[in-house]
């Protein structure tokens, strides 16, 4: 068993005993569900008729100020469209940083920056990145969904995005905000669908190569920062109701079997190593193996997840809290009447794999697991040296990565430690290396 650097223990010896103080609460309000786009993916697009609704500044602004009365450290404004909403985001940004919540993120399609050759696009792009700098967000999120950039634009519905995106990206690092491109992981994602026929090596292949050619088209549009949300494809929320967060669809773009998402997480697992020294890129390698081992039929592998425990989702629709996005039928009422410390602790939910949650819960498990399920961290940390040498290198990329706050310039001095050319030997435990990939 190797043990941590010493440099290392100041941050596991936080993050093991933030459970006394109570886990970091994350909060996910859905300004809007009002959207421009027209995702094949999500049942928000525009093409959809329904009722839209937006909660208004007031609305929100009593949201934070409950949410940070209850210990919520973490707030997401998402959508819809945020971005619709601007100069209302900008404000419950600033807001939520002066009740004590440092950690803010919101995101955009990107439509903001369509129209790159207008002449007044670079003035346009410099008043949105000074708002969003001045009210110091800590994480902004742009979607690129292919490496193509026609079949990106063609699925959003929003032409000339792209070149927009590229052209936007240095302004906002001059005024000192680094945007993170935000992959949601679907079938377009390379220049070409995968095979008609699913065989799992070439429907492997197909996606490891699709991930390097986009994580490289990325670096080259100047981004430092990358996210990638699992592919969502539940028709029903869990527990049958629809879900009450519609960024999902049945559409065959995002439509996974459990094999084919095994060979996905495994395609992105092993394509990370290769750009962590170039980008900061959030996702977490030990979440991964986790829900390949999960897809796999490990079911308990994963950490469960913290969703309806100290993560939750506020709906446009009806300003209620909720366990998360897809458990729709489980409403818990206003924020203000919600006690973190009631929720039924012994729930384990592993039903669905949104990356907002299970990708903290899976990093923040053994902290949770060591007053909750000591039995979970033996298994997991203790018994198994691969999983343990992931999650600490997780853990240390992170801190390199100064915890992808985009108020900060990456280290590439710090990230260098984590090239696999240079470092080959802490990289060799890959799915495919192994000769796990099918
Ligand atoms: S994925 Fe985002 S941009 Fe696309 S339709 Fe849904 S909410 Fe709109
Ligand atoms: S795994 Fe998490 S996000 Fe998914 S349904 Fe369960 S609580 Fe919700």
């Amino acid at each position: 068993m190797s043990i941590p650097g010493r440099k290392q223990l100041p941050l596991l010896l936080s993050l093991l005993v933030s459970p006394w103080r109570g886990l970091p609460g994350q909060l996910i309000i859905q300004y809007t569900d009002r959207c421009n786009a027209r995702c094949p993916q999500c049942g928000m697009s525009v093409m959809n008729q329904f009722q839209r609704t937006t909660l208004g500044l007031d609305q929100a602004k009593r949201m934070i100020d409950d949410a940070a009365a209850t210990g919520i450290k973490a707030i997401s404004f998402t959508g819809g469209e945020p971005l619709l909403y601007l100069d209302d985001i900008a404000i419950l940004v600033n807001h939520a940083r002066k009740m004590g919540i440092e950690y803010t993120r919101t995101g955009t399609n990107g439509f903001l920056f369509a129209n790159p050759d207008s002449p007044n696009f670079m003035d346009r792009a410099a008043r949105i990145a000074d708002k969003l700098a001045e009210s110091g967000l800590y994480t902004l999120w742009i979607s690129l969904d292919s490496v193509d950039a026609a079949l990106h634009e063609a699925m959003r519905g929003l032409p000339g995005v792209v070149r927009g995106i590229e052209k936007a990206v240095p302004v906002f690092h001059g005024r000192g905000l680094y945007p993170s491109v935000n992959l949601g992981i679907n079938r377009n994602l390379g220049n070409q669908r995968p095979p008609e026929v699913f065989e799992p090596l070439s429907f492997y292949e197909f996606f490891r190569d699709a991930l390097h050619a986009y994580y490289r088209r990325v670096c080259d549009m100047g981004f430092t920062i990358a996210n990638a949300c699992y592919p969502m494809s539940l028709e029903t929320g869990v527990g049958g109701s629809a879900p009450v967060y519609a960024a999902a669809s049945a559409d065959t773009i995002v439509s996974f079997t459990r094999a084919e998402k095994e060979l996905i997480f495994k395609a992105l697992f092993d394509t990370i190593p290769a750009f962590r020294s170039k980008l900061r890129i959030f996702t977490p390698r030990s979440s991964l193996y986790a829900l390949v081992r999960q897809m796999a039929g490990d079911e308990e592998f994963s950490f469960p997840c913290r969703g309806g425990l100290d993560f939750f989702f506020v709906s446009a629709k009806d300003a209620a809290v909720y366990p998360c996005g897809y458990r729709g039928q489980e409403k818990l009422g206003a924020l203000q009447d919600l006690s973190r410390r009631q929720q039924k602790k012994t729930f384990k939910c592993r039903q669905c794999e949104w990356e907002c949650f299970r990708d903290p819960s899976e990093l923040l498990g053994p902290a949770v697991s060591l007053f909750t399920d000591p039995s979970a961290l033996y298994r997991k940390i203790i018994r198994n040296s691969d999983y343990r040498r992931l999650w600490i290198e997780d853990l240390r990329y992170f801190a390199a990565c100064d915890f992808f706050d985009a108020r900060l310039s990456p280290k590439y001095q710090r990230l260098s430690h984590f090239d696999q050319l240079k470092n080959p030997s802490r990289m060799k435990n890959d799915f495919h290396s192994a000769g796990e990939a099918t």
